[in-house]
Parts: C-alpha cells; structure tokens; sequence
C-alpha cells in the first residue's frame, strides 16, 4: 500500500486550484534531466487527460534519449520560442515547477515565473526550497519528483485517470534519478509504485533500453577516451576527477546530453566514494559531483562553487578557466580530507 507522504493540506490545495483554473503551463530545469521531462510529461499526460489546457515549458533543449517519451514533442523550448513561452507563462492561471527548489536553477525563466500572475504550485525533491511558489511540495527524502507526481495523482483519488503515457514519463523520471535503481532507490514503495505503474501496461525493459541503450558511436568513443586519458584519481582521498575542454567535446561532435551519466563513472572503482566531473560548456564551466555513503557532495558544491544539491549528486558553475576549476577542487580536497577518508563505500 501507499504511504502517505504528502501532507493532506497540501492534496486539498492543489484540488482546489485545479478545480478553478485549466489554463495551465508546466516548467521545470534548465538542462532537463529524465526526472525533469519524466515528471512534467506524467503531469502534463494526466492534466490533459482531465481536459485542461496544459503546456510544458523547459529553458532549454533536451537530450535525445529522452525524446521518444511521449508528449516530448509537444514541449517548448524557451531558448527557441521565447516569445511564444513568455505568452504562456504570462497568461497561465497555474503554474507547475517541478523538480527544482530556486528560480535560479530555470535560468532566463525565472524572472517571468516570479512576474506571473498565475497561482504556483512546486512539486520537488531538492533541500531548502525558495518562497515563491503558492504551494509547496518538497520532500528531498523522495528519491524522484517523478515520484511525487505519481503520489499527488493518487492522493486526488485519480490513480484510475492515469494513463500509459503517464505511467511511463513517471517510470522513465524515478529510473533515470536512481541510476536505474541502482541509489536512493531502497524504499519498498518505489517498487511498489513500479508495480502500479506496471499495471498500466507500461514496458520497463523497453524504457531502460530507450534510455540507455541509445548512445551515438561518437559519444561512446568519447567515454572511452575519457576514461582512458582524462581520468585522475586521488587514492588518498578516494577521489576521482574527469575533465574535458570544449575542444575535447567538439573533436566526439558532442550533442546535448552526451556527457550525462559521465560524472557517475568513476564511482564504478573501487575505493572511489566522490566525485567530480568539470566540462567547460559554452561560456562557463559547468561542473556535476556524485558521492556514495554519506559524503555530502551538495556541502562541496556549495562552498567550492556556489552550487547546490543532494547529498549524493550536486552540480554547479564557474567562470573562469578550466586550470582554475581544477584548482580550486585540488585545494578544497584536504579540507574535505577527514570526511573522505573516514566514509565507507555502500
Ligand atoms: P547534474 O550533475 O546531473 O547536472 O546535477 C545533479 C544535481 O545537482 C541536480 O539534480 C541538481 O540538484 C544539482 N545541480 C546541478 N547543477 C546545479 C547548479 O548549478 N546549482 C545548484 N544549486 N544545483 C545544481
Ligand atoms: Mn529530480
């Protein structure tokens, strides 16, 4: 059975808002991830199902692994039609943000969210959310916000109104944030969640196979040179560094989201519990952490980058030259060196 998590006050918030306004935009992260697209598209499936006017806005492109889900198509791209997304911000009656904490993390939308007449509801699982939403749903010990759709769409008694295209946008999110399962995922409500999922005829082994198994020849290259040259490990820190300039990432023709999942890899070694993949990106550096155990990768974030996170998987960005990203994590490693040094792999 379902546990409850989210707060009944909340349940009765959001039926109430969705039973006066049908006019409604959903808008999640920049760099969409598979929980981004995952939970907005299970909303959007569901919303539209009801018979609202949904549309799900994301601040910039998305990888093509994740743009067979259906619904992908219908998403727009704030980058490509600012225009068009500035209207439907403007003129939205509810607005959804899902699976980020702080208007930052929506980049050039923020603004117009925080301008928006329209009442908002936030649905996610990063720490320490931002007051400006209406609503706020934030459970950072759920592993996915994708998740936390499913749980809303239940809890509003409308398990029945979910359909297989929802199932599977949800399915796709809380894979895609637990690395297949694989972290954050021994919750037995997680699968049994799957179970209900399953129900609605959705095809896991086809959706892990759609994710995962869709690289291009390029990128799959690029993962082997990576590893082979671009990887440095600190044993006394069990730690591990991958970088790669952007003339690294033009030489593999890098598209977006080739690189994902590349931050994980060095965790794959043994002893390594942190770390830390820096890519210089177009006009900045951006820079992932992922940690195993205790090590609270979102601290390193925070205090090395001004970044932000969860304990096990943080990001953030830098201007300046790669050699100097580099430096400053060299530098913070000893400062860190207590707590790498005493956490255990799980
Ligand atoms: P990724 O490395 O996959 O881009 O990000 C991992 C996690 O780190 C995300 O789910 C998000 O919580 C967080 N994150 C990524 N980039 C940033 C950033 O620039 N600032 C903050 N505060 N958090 C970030
Ligand atoms: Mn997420």
């Amino acid at each position: 059975m379902l546990v409850n998590i989210i707060a009944s006050s909340k349940i009765s918030q959001v039926e109430e808002l969705l039973d006066k306004y049908e006019k409604i935009v959903i808008i999640t992260h920049v760099s969409p991830d598979g929980d981004a697209i995952g939970s907005s598209l299970g909303l959007y499936h569901y919303l539209t199902a009801l018979g609202n006017e949904v549309n799900v806005v994301v601040p910039n492109s998305f990888p093509d692994f994740l743009k067979w889900i259906p619904g992908s198509k219908e998403i727009v791209d704030f980058e490509r039609y600012p225009d068009f997304a500035q209207k439907l911000i403007a003129e939205a009656e509810l607005i959804f943000c899902l699976d980020f904490n702080v208007p930052k993390r929506v980049s050039q939308i923020g603004p117009y969210i925080e301008a928006a007449k329209g009442k908002k509801i936030l649905v996610d699982h990063h720490p320490d959310p931002a007051d400006f939403c209406d609503v706020v749903i934030s459970y950072p010990e759920i592993s996915s916000t994708s998740e936390l759709i499913f749980r809303l769409i239940c809890r509003m008694g409308d398990f029945e109104m979910m359909n297989f295209e929802s199932a599977t946008a949800i399915y796709t999110g809380m894979m895609t944030d637990t690395g297949a399962f694989t972290y954050n995922s021994n919750s037995p409500q997680i699968y049994y969640i799957i179970g209900e999922l399953l129900k609605k005829g959705i095809d896991k082994d086809q959706i892990y196979s759609n994710v995962y198994h869709n690289y291009s020849e390029d990128r799959y290259r690029m993962l082997g040179f990576t590893l082979c040259e671009k990887m440095k490990i600190y044993p006394e820190y069990n730690s591990a560094l991958i970088w790669l300039t952007n003339e690294e990432q033009r030489r593999f023709k890098v598209k977006k989201g080739d690189t994902e999942g590349f931050a994980n890899l060095p965790l794959n070694i043994k002893g390594i519990i942190f770390s830390v993949f820096i890519r210089e990106d177009n006009d900045f550096i951006k820079i992932s952490f992922r940690s195993q155990g205790d090590f609270p990768s979102n601290r390193f974030a925070a205090q090395c980058y001004n970044g932000g996170g969860h304990l096990n998987a943080a990001g953030g960005e830098f201007f300046g030259t790669m050699e100097e990203a580099i430096d400053i994590f060299e530098k913070a490693l000893p400062e860190f060196g207590d707590l790498l040094k005493n956490n255990k792999k799980k």
